[in-house]
């Protein structure tokens, strides 16, 4: 068993799924699309946290499949 990180995201988790048609998940997948590009690995994990934080606020329950 691999041990996680204490901080940031488990590198095992997979990244959260924008969802259609909704601007703020789209700017957020945008974002860290473009820090993935620059080899920016702090600044698309910063957006997966904002991401992930964004659907469970405003996509809660919302079929989740990870
Ligand atoms: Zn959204």
């Amino acid at each position: 068993m691999e041990r996680q990180p204490e901080y940031g995201t488990p590198v095992h988790d997979r990244p959260p799924v924008p969802r259609p048609g909704c601007l703020p998940c789209l700017e957020l997948a945008a974002q860290r699309a473009g820090a993935r590009h620059r080899g920016d690995v702090s600044a698309a994990t910063d957006a997966n946290v904002l991401l992930r934080r964004h659907l469970a606020e405003t996509h809660e329950g919302d079929g989740y499949t990870g």
